[in-house]
């Protein structure tokens, strides 16, 4: 095997996931992150069984067992009445999957993947370096970056995220599109709301086009709220802003008191929210030299909770290619003909999985068949023993 660096954009989930696959097997990587300090938003993330498979092959399940909570049960709920609509018994996930449904939090999951990733190369990853301009050079690219420093790449990979550079420049010139959907996210302490909010389970209540997620990460010591809520447009520059809970609050008047009691503990503290935006699948996720992964590749709604797993598979796949190949060109076409399909399909779904949620009286999903992960095949995939196309 040829011994060229991998240069990687983005030290997110997906960039992290990756570099730790490659430097076990053997590969020299450096990371380049835009922002100066590395870190993540204070939110819970799901990772689903087919994460959890891919997160095996990173030998990282010793620290989701000791740091994550499981949830046995995932509810969906009428948002006016609390009346449960479709509940789904997780109590079985590694007898049906070989694996854990995981929540954590998400600063904590991402500053573990930094950590191991310097132990095992330290120094590759170098923070306070935007990509802002990339162009072919004989054999790789010449990167620019806004400190100033320019790097030639023999091999790259975008891992910058839904406005990736990389992308913009190799790939494709399409644009984000706002989806209309605006998501507000808040932690609460769990000693400051009754116990039931602290159940090992998820709820999600819907009612008229919005929903309210919740469930306990930090061993149940915080309550994680997520909520999704309409509007025509979005005039924010930042992807993340800092709202009102205010105005929140306000979106879900005259829900019942079980969502209420959690939405109103949001007064007073701190919240973000996101515009969701939506992009072209690609049909192919390389180009010779170049790949791209999560959500540089394949943003996606979050109705599924697939796009940080999905970056997860990436990056183990991406790994498991440059083992199995004689050199870096062969293992990103073995990556590009492995998971575009995959990729495709969980992007799809998960976008139409909005009509469903959104579109519906809530009340219909207690007679329509359960369309979920599970039905879809999507927990089914394990990046760590997927055939290498
Ligand atoms: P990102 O996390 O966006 O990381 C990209 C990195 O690249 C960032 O660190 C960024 O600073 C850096 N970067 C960007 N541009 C440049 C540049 N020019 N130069 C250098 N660096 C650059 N997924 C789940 O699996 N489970 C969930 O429960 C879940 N919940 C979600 C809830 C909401 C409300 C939303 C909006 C998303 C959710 N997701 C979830 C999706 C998930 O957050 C993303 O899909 C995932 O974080 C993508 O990871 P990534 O590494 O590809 O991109």
């Amino acid at each position: 095997m040829t011994e060229e660096t991998v240069t990687i954009i983005g030290a997110g989930i997906g960039g992290l996931c990756a570099a730790l696959g490659l430097v076990r097997a053997g590969r020299q990587v450096e990371v380049y992150e835009q922002a100066p300090v590395l870190g993540e938003v204070g939110a819970g993330l799901s990772i689903s069984p087919n994460a959890s498979l891919g997160l095996g092959y990173l030998d990282m399940l010793d620290y989701m067992e000791a740091e994550s909570d499981k949830p046995l049960w995932q509810y969906t709920r009428h948002g006016l009445t609390h009346e449960e609509l479709v509940a789904i018994d997780r109590r079985n996930a590694v007898e049906q999957y070989d694996a854990t449904y995981y929540q954590i939090h998400r600063a904590d999951f991402h500053a573990e993947l930094v950590r191991r990733v310097e132990l095992e190369q330290p120094g590759c990853i170098k923070t306070g370096y935007r990509l802002k301009q990339l162009s072919r050079a004989p054999g790789g690219f010449g990167l620019q970056f806004d400190n100033g420093e320019t790097v030639v790449a023999d091999i790259l990979i975008g891992a910058d995220g839904l406005r990736s550079e990389v992308r913009g420049a190799l790939f494709s010139d399409d644009q984000p599109q706002f989806t209309n959907y605006v998501a507000w996210r808040a932690l609460i302490p769990a000693n400051e709301l009754p116990a039931w909010y602290a159940q090992p389970a998820s709820h999600v209540w819907l009612h008229a086009g919005k929903n309210c997620v919740t469930y306990p990460i930090r061993k149940q010591k915080l309550i994680n709220l997520v909520a999704f809520t309409q509007t025509e447009d979005w005039v924010e520059e930042g992807w993340a802003v800092e709202a009102d809970p205010e105005e929140f609050i306000a979106h879900f008047e005259g829900w019942h008191e079980k969502p209420r009691t959690l939405i109103e503990a949001t007064r007073g503290r701190k919240m973000n929210r996101w515009g969701l935006f939506a992009r072209t699948p690609l049909d192919c996720l390389t180009d010779d030299n170049v790949a791209l992964l999560g959500d540089a590749a394949h943003p996606m709604l979050p109705w599924f909770g697939q796009g940080a797993s999905s970056s997860i598979e990436d990056g183990v796949v991406l790994a498991r290619c440059f083992e199995e190949a004689g050199d870096a060109r062969a293992a990103l076409a073995l990556y590009n003909k492995t998971r575009v399909d995959r990729v495709k399909t969980i992007q799809r779904e998960s976008n139409l999985g909005g009509e469903r949620l959104h579109k519906l009286d809530p009340y219909t999903l207690r007679d329509l068949p359960v369309k979920n992960e599970d039905s879809l095949g999507i927990f089914k995939y394990n990046p760590a023993q997927v055939e290498i196309a």
